[in-house]
């Protein structure tokens, strides 16, 4: 992944912290590679279940592109989509998740089998990045205990 579509992904996941929401961010791309939405988990900021990453940074999108049809765009998320936002970026008609690390508890993957998901699933980052991610991940989850 390139370098500064993980530093914006870091940036932007960092921004949850402030209202101790899980780190996570989400970036939506048009078939021009260009960036339309962005978003990070805002789930206790807004007190809403369903303000993920994704599903804020598929609205940006929408809001930003003024279509509801985003086929041909890209997401690419710092985590593996939970089956919420599985759901909305079905809805959104994106054809295509990049994601950094697995999501043992949540992730898409646990839910159905990889041949009832017709959306191209790619993981990606190299291994530092995957572990930079990580440890953010694992700080947050040890100051919250
Ligand atoms: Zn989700």
């Amino acid at each position: 992944m390139k370098e500064s579509i993980f530093e914006l992904l870091i940036k932007t996941a960092k921004l949850a912290l402030e209202t101790e929401d899980i780190p996570v961010a989400a970036i939506v791309i048009n078939q021009d590679n260009k960036i339309t939405g962005v978003g990070f988990n805002t789930r206790n900021k807004e007190q809403n279940i369903a303000c993920h990453a994704e599903i804020n940074a598929i609205n940006q999108a929408i809001k930003n592109s003024g279509v509801i049809n985003l086929s041909g765009y890209k997401i690419i998320s710092t985590l593996e989509p939970c089956e919420m936002c599985y759901g909305a970026i079905k809805q959104a008609k994106i054809k295509e998740i990049n994601f950094i690390l697995s999501n043992a508890k949540y992730g898409i993957n646990n839910i159905y089998s990889i041949n009832d998901i017709d959306i191209k699933i790619v993981k990606i980052g190299n291994i530092q990045q995957q572990n930079n991610y990580q440890e953010l991940l694992e700080t947050f989850f040890k100051n919250k205990r």
